[in-house]
């Protein structure tokens, strides 16, 4: 028996049965006490902050992540968040060989 009753959603980890109680977003914020395009928000304010309709549990919030953002101009004057849950996505380092 699954928990998500409560709120309706599922933890976005695969595999993970557990309440997702927990939502994801992004914000984009001012970082800079420089004059804005929006003379009311201050540095911290937000020019956005979508929510995804993705949730964690709390054991999957907690218990630490890697987080990739790719980030698509598209002129649209909106935003939307896509969030893409993974159980293993295979990375892999290796050097390039210098020459000498
Ligand atoms: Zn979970």
């Amino acid at each position: 028996m699954t928990t998500a009753a409560a709120t309706g959603h599922d933890c976005i980890v695969p595999g993970c049965k557990r309440e997702g109680r927990n939502r994801l977003g992004v914000r984009c914020r001012i970082a800079h006490d420089g004059p804005t395009l929006f003379p009311r928000k201050g540095k911290t304010a937000a020019f956005f902050s979508p929510d995804a309709e993705a949730y964690l549990c709390d054991h999957h919030a907690l218990a630490g992540a890697t987080i990739t953002l790719f980030f698509e101009p598209n002129n649209s004057k909106q935003t939307t968040l896509r969030v893409v849950a993974a159980a293993t996505v295979e990375e892999r380092t290796t050097d390039i060989k210098q020459p000498t």
